[in-house]
């Protein structure tokens, strides 16, 4: 019987790995093959960049925001499901990568009571390119998983940089400073802020979107993103 509902469900709903692509049956979210293969970020975690000891470059540096987490490290064929899911609207994939962001949140965030979670918002240029926001995607769901309230739109991007792919790590930084603000100050003030992004490299977009919510009195602010890369910096 249960054979026969997997079956139902498959033929309705086929889904695709998150990771390859491959059509999977059930109602699972990776092959086998990718799902034993995951880059887990795991062990002891630096809170200041979310990576592992042996991958943690940040020297603790202070940042706007108080701690980053992330389930996987961008490589492999996770980073190729990740490319898919934001330039070709494998928008599916969304409800893959934030169950495991939601894992994560509870494991590293423990205890913490999020007033909400918002995304780090695109520019309009990217929004037109895709039709969606990415980050907007993977926030609403783990709201939906978690129950912490969503909020949209609470930072904007007030102008284009920029594309980030390519420049430096010392140039980004420059490029960043001031791009993002809010409309809603009143939303931030005294708040627990998560804000979540799906790919982080530098931490410098984290950083420049908390700074925002920071002078603005946010209470604390954690980052939540897909995945982030091996090395500081890398792309
Ligand atoms: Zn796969
Ligand atoms: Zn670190």
């Amino acid at each position: 019987m249960k054979k026969l509902r997997e079956w139902a469900i498959f033929s309705l709903f086929p889904r695709h790995c998150a990771c390859c692509d491959r059509l999977i049956a059930g109602d699972r979210f990776f092959c086998d093959e990718c799902l034993e293969k995951l880059p887990r970020i795991e062990g002891v975690i630096c809170p200041s960049c979310g990576r592992g000891k042996k991958e943690c470059a940040c020297g603790h540096k202070a940042n706007y925001y108080n701690s980053i987490a992330s389930p996987f490290y961008f490589e492999g064929e996770l980073r190729k499901g990740i490319h898919r899911f934001k330039f070709r609207s494998a928008v599916s994939n969304s409800k893959a990568y934030a169950a495991e962001m939601a894992k994560t949140i509870g494991e590293r965030f423990e205890g913490v009571q999020f007033d909400y979670i918002t995304e780090v918002p695109i520019g309009r240029n990217s929004l037109r390119e895709r039709g969606f926001n990415q980050c907007a995607l993977l926030a609403k769901e783990i709201s939906q998983i978690t129950g912490i309230p969503y909020k949209k739109g609470i930072l904007k991007k007030i102008y284009e940089t920029e594309k980030q792919h390519g420049l430096n790590y010392y140039l980004r930084r420059g490029n960043l400073t001031g791009i993002y603000d809010s409309d809603y100050p009143g939303e931030i003030k005294d708040k627990v802020i998560l804000l979540c992004d799906d790919v982080s490299t530098s931490g410098e977009t984290f950083n420049e979107c908390s700074k925002m919510l920071w002078l603005y009195g946010a209470k604390e602010i954690h980052c939540i993103c897909a995945a982030l890369t091996k090395k500081r910096g890398d792309k």
